[in-house]
């Protein structure tokens, strides 16, 4: 598995984007109480936008009265019809766990996550203890006096779960024989979300840069720093940060598998950096030995090692006591609170109130122990029928991929059985895990927050570097069983779906096969699609980086796929105003969410066309005067119903590899004969156009 990396989810998880640890919340969100959430629809008639033509833009007839009557919550920064009401649902059910388990245990488990969520709720300790559970990290860094030992510094900082990363070094499959777990190393060591907001030179970024040192010396200065020393300490943070994103691979490079594949030995690899001391860095994390790694971004390397030269060593402690400051923030003081979501919060996503505490310390009870907590919340949520029945539904779009590979017109008939063989091979992960993970080395104090998150941190680290040289386990899990999402491995070559998103308005049990089909049914197909993306194409079905088309195939594929990349790089993700330009979807980043939406949408229809006929049923059935084709297509774009911010609708253009829920929609069908025709668009209608892409 890509543990820390992992590719190919359904949605990106927003909100917490951000903050590495999880996001507090102060003032009045502090006590705020949470209230039980509304029902669900799964199919919406009222959200509906009957003024608009469902062939000139399809997403604002489906969708449009709930956009209009559903903006942004002044706590969020996206808004959703489908997964941000679900995750709210299960969000809340877990809270209850949580807080049921905070006040009396009944068990060992519920007394570590109870004594978790307890800690991270207690608002008078975080005042009363202030900076004093950093002083030690401070200490640490303070005795930095030579920038050659940063090898030692940063090793132990890791191996204490504190999270400040100049690079990140973990343990994977082996991309090129996914049998073998291997070291992998890559560039890291970034504040703001991505390098463009170092390195672009427009307006809004330049205003953002310079927000950020504010920033920065206003944090220095709570945190005791005088303000000229704080704000030279900001200025080498900036410069240091620069000088990384500089250095530091492009988003849409890092999604191809050849571009981040670069087996070193450990010699060779020290060669890169040799003013970093690798060694000790390895012995101080505790990573068992090991002869050759991955290095993923081998340059990255070469500029830090140029970096430590050329940075004097206090620049290098201004750093580390920076992202130290800067991930406690969500949970030091009130005053370190506020200064952080002013900037993190409101200036860089557009959010204008902090989220509420308690749904803050549910998600991060969910990450420190998220198959602890999970064990209890399936039994609750989690019926068993649910998964005989999502069993059938896989099998069902297994089956409509095969009939779809069978039939495809740029396909030779090696490359076809090559495609078939894998989809054999894709196997199928359903609601949680079979074995549950054993916690009971992580210790837990009720009265220690930022503690406990380190221990975690430091946990999860080791739990992570163990697996070196270890046979691999496909029974493991990459998200947690109450998360709204659903994602493909492309090493194991499994679809993974978790408890939380098997529950209306996806999967919902009293609904007519169309909704269930155009909802779950295309989250399956995407998932399956992913295997088959310009990024899962590369891999075979034992999961290892091996070309298995023709030459002629891959290229007829390329073709096909730029297809894709060229109709999304012409739509808007957020408008003009003023001096800024149009922010427009970048279309080789999205390439293989956008190709995962429309082969799922393809094979979900034609596994709906199966199940109709089955049931003795017809596509052009009517229900609440939609014919069944009309209801699917409907189903699938209101999943998709969603309000952001524009700071977060600019951010996510640049970092986020799926597309807004607008382009999710009308990029989907237009590609999509079959929709045409269930509403009756004519040829070269914008919803039915002349030409369209087609991959899968
Ligand atoms: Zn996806």
């Amino acid at each position: 598995m890509n543990y820390l990396r992992l590719a190919s989810v359904l949605i990106v998880a927003c909100g917490t984007a951000l903050a590495q640890a999880p996001a507090a919340a102060r003032a009045d969100s502090f006590q705020q109480a949470p209230t039980p959430p509304t029902a669900i629809r799964s199919f919406d008639l009222s959200a509906i936008d009957k003024s608009a033509d469902p062939c000139t833009d399809f997403y604002q007839y489906a969708c449009g009265n709930w956009v209009k009557s559903n903006p942004v919550p002044a706590d969020q920064v996206i808004w959703a019809r489908s997964f941000s009401l679900l995750r709210e649902r299960n969000r809340y059910l877990l809270w209850q766990e949580l807080d049921a388990a905070a006040k009396s245990p009944a068990s060992p488990l519920q007394k570590q996550y109870g004594d978790y969520f307890a800690a991270c709720m207690n608002a008078d300790l975080i005042e009363h203890e202030g900076l004093k559970p950093l002083e030690t990290v401070f200490r640490q860094i303070d005795a930095l006096k030579d920038a050659h030992k940063l090898g030692s510094l940063t090793g132990e900082l890791e191996a204490e779960g504190s999270s400040v990363v100049l690079f990140y070094f973990d343990v994977e499959q082996d991309e090129k024989d996914s049998s073998r777990q291997i070291a992998v190393t890559g560039q890291s060591g970034l504040s703001l979300p991505d390098r463009d907001y170092y390195i672009v030179d427009s307006k809004d970024f330049q205003e953002i840069r310079k927000q950020y040192l504010e920033h920065m010396t206003r944090m220095f200065t709570l945190a005791g720093d005088a303000p000229q020393q704080a704000a030279k300490e900001a200025a080498a943070v900036l410069e240091i940060e620069t000088a990384l994103a500089q250095a530091s691979t492009s988003r849409t490079d890092m999604r191809d598998p050849e571009k981040t594949y670069h087996i070193y030995t450990v010699a060779d690899f020290e060669k890169l950096a040799p003013d970093f001391d690798f060694s000790v860095y390895f012995k101080a994390v505790k990573v068992r030995s090991f002869d050759t790694l991955n290095v993923a971004t081998p340059d990255f390397f070469k500029a830090v090692n140029e970096l430590i030269s050329k940075e004097p060593v206090e620049a290098w402690r201004s750093y580390f006591r920076w992202h130290t400051l800067h991930n406690a923030a969500p949970n030091l003081p009130k005053a370190y609170f506020d200064e952080d979501f002013a900037f993190f919060g409101k200036t860089v996503t557009g959010q204008k109130e902090p989220t509420p505490r308690w749904r803050q310390c549910t998600l991060a009870t969910d990450k420190a122990l998220g198959e602890a907590v999970g064990q209890d919340w399936v039994k609750r949520n989690f019926p068993p029928a649910a998964k005989e029945s999502m069993d059938k539904l896989v099998a069902a779009l297994e089956k409509s991929l095969g009939d779809d590979i069978q039939t495809l017109p740029w396909m030779s008939d090696a490359t076809r059985k090559a495609a078939e063989e894998k989809l054999a091979m894709i196997r199928n992960k359903i609601g949680y895990p079979e074995k549950w993970r054993d916690y009971t080395a992580l210790k837990v104090n009720r009265d220690d927050l930022l503690g406990n998150l380190r221990r975690s941190e430091a946990f999860e680290d080791q739990w992570n570097l163990n697996h070196l040289g270890k046979p691999v386990d496909e029974k493991e899990w990459g998200m947690t069983p109450p998360t709204v999402n659903a994602y493909y491995d492309d090493n194991l070559n499994d679809i993974n779906f978790p408890a939380g998103i098997l529950q209306p308005p996806f999967f919902d049990f009293a609904i007519d096969p169309a909704v269930n089909f155009g909802g779950i049914g295309v989250v399956i197909g995407h998932e399956m699609t992913h295997g088959f993306d310009d990024q899962g194409s590369k891999f075979d079905g034992k999961g290892n980086l091996r070309e298995w088309q023709t030459p002629e195939d891959r290229k007829a594929f390329s073709e096909r796929t730029g297809c894709v990349s060229k109709e999304y790089s012409g739509f808007e993700a957020a408008p003009a105003h003023g001096d800024t330009p149009a922010q427009m979807l970048n279309g080789d980043l999205t390439l293989g969410e956008n190709t995962a939406d429309n082969g799922g949408l393809r094979i979900a229809y034609m596994a709906l066309l199966d199940t109709l006929a089955a049931e003795g049923k017809s596509i052009h059935d009517k229900i609440d005067g939609y014919t069944e084709a009309q209801r699917y297509f409907l189903g699938f774009a209101q999943v998709w119903c969603q309000n952001q911010t524009e700071e977060t609708a600019r951010r996510l253009a640049l970092i986020d590899p799926h597309s807004p829920g607008r382009w999710r929609v009308n990029g989907s069908v237009e590609n999509f004969d079959e929709f045409g025709k269930a509403f009756g668009c004519a040829k070269g209608r914008p919803m039915a156009p002349v030409t369209s892409c087609r991959v899968w």
